[in-house]
């Protein structure tokens, strides 16, 4: 299938070249020309499908003229060998769990992908693939575990310096080999910023070949529509899906699955003081504000990446919009109190970023069910978790290990001048 730019619609690509390239040069995001709808019949024969079968059925409506078919059959079975459990937490609530991947955040369903596919399309290519990334907490660490020891690729994580759990941090900066890890004097917007500009400046693009593993990389977003078909099908009526959100990867994953025929009644885009997606549902003006630093930090991003795409996907009807997508912001205190109500009442304990979704859930959709995604292992977020319900959180295996070993990354300023003599110097 083609893709088009969203900034300029006749420049269309093939799908390798959206994967390896990530954003088009004037920084426009790409979609797909046509989002194929499948038939209640088709989606019904599904409904007893593991996330990996799924994955291979959905990825097929999409790819199938771009990858060699038992490849992408391989990619999808190797990339989702974990766990998707849905679970009842009350009438009208369930938590998608999608934490029970390698790095404990849904962040490994995109990476591990995207990983695969890239690793697919490069295979006979010589020279080395600079993979850019910046995180908020999550992406960067599901993308180094995705891509790592991967030869013929090289990541370079930026993550904002004390801006993370102290948890994620060590997944971020411990793996080594061919990772790097630069923690930046700044917030998350500065280090997307920072990519931004890499990507947009020619000379460096002339000497290093330099790809995105952020949500503006389809490939990275498209994976994500996966688990959205793995909940809504074990639903018997039309459900409410309730999306933690920061870059707005995550909802953009869920709409483009409910345009191709899910029972999907409407999304809630629930957000933590970083507000500039429910402001804009609000007042139908979108203003890209200065990024707040909360306790569910991997959704701290004042300038969301994917609001074209939204726009894109509705033609910039924002009545349409608005009659499929609702927005809330919550704020830490609430935060901290979903997480104590619900391990109280329901004997389940949350990370802060599951609370905001749950907190959403209680204020806008008091008749209706909802299934929130719950986006994170609450042990990644161990110190807030602990302090906020008094009892301990158990450390899953591979958190335990990261914990153990011994940080290594370079700090720098957020200046472009300063990461691109890095990127020139490698
Ligand atoms: C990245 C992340 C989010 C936000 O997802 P977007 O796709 O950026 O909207 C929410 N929760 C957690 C735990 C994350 O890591």
């Amino acid at each position: 299938m083609k893709f088009y730019n969203c900034k300029n619609k006749s420049e269309t690509i093939s799908a390798k070249e959206v994967f390896i390239k990530g954003i088009a040069d004037d920084g426009g995001l790409y979609m797909p020309e046509h989002i194929p709808t499948l038939s209640k019949d088709e989606l019904s024969s599904y409904h007893s499908l593991k996330i990996n079968e799924l994955a291979f059925e959905i990825s097929k409506r999409i790819l199938a003229e771009d990858i060699e078919i038992n490849s992408l059959e391989k990619i999808c079975n190797e990339a989702f060998n974990f766990p998707v459990p849905l679970r009842p937490l009350s009438e009208n609530l369930s938590v998608l769990e999608l934490f029970h991947g390698p790095t404990y955040a849904f962040k490994d369903f995109g990476a591990r992908y995207l990983a695969r596919l890239l690793g697919y399309f490069r295979k006979n290519e010589n020279k080395l693939l600079n993979v850019l990334v910046a995180t908020s907490g999550d992406t960067g660490s599901a993308v180094a575990d995705g891509f790592y020891k991967v030869p013929g690729v090289k990541v370079t994580i930026l993550y904002p310096s004390g801006k993370v759990s102290p948890l994620q941090e060590k997944q971020l900066t411990t793996l080594g080999e061919n990772i790097t890890t630069l923690e930046v004097d700044g917030v998350f917007d500065d280090c997307q910023s920072l990519v931004k500009q890499a990507f947009s400046d020619s000379e460096l693009r002339k000497q290093v070949e330099i790809t995105s593993a952020n949500s503006i990389n389809f490939g990275r977003l498209f994976p994500q529509s996966f688990y959205y078909f793995l909940a809504a099908l074990q639903q018997s009526q039309d459900i409410s899906v309730v999306v933690p959100s920061g870059n707005l990867g995550n909802v953009t994953a869920g709409l483009i699955a409910k345009r191709m025929g899910l029972n999907i009644k409407n999304f809630i885009v629930a957000t933590n003081l970083n507000d500039s997606f429910p402001q804009y549902l609000a007042t139908e003006n979108f203003l890209a504000k200065k990024t707040i630093h909360t306790i569910s930090n991997a959704m701290d991003v004042g300038n969301p990446n994917n609001f074209p795409r939204i726009l894109d996907l509705y033609d910039n009807n924002f009545t349409k919009i608005k009659s499929e997508i609702q927005g809330i912001s919550i704020g830490d205190l609430e935060t901290k109190n979903t997480m104590l109500s619900v391990f109280k009442d329901l004997h389940y304990q949350v990370c802060p970023h599951t609370a905001v979704g749950i907190a959403a859930h209680n204020l806008l959709n008091k008749e209706g069910k909802s299934i929130v995604l719950a986006t994170a292992h609450p042990a990644k977020f161990l110190e807030v978790v602990e302090e906020v319900i008094h009892e301990k959180v158990k450390l899953p295996a591979g958190l335990e290990e990261a914990a153990k070993k011994e940080k290594r990354s370079i700090k720098i300023g957020k200046e472009f001048q300063e990461f691109k003599k890095l990127l020139l110097s490698n």
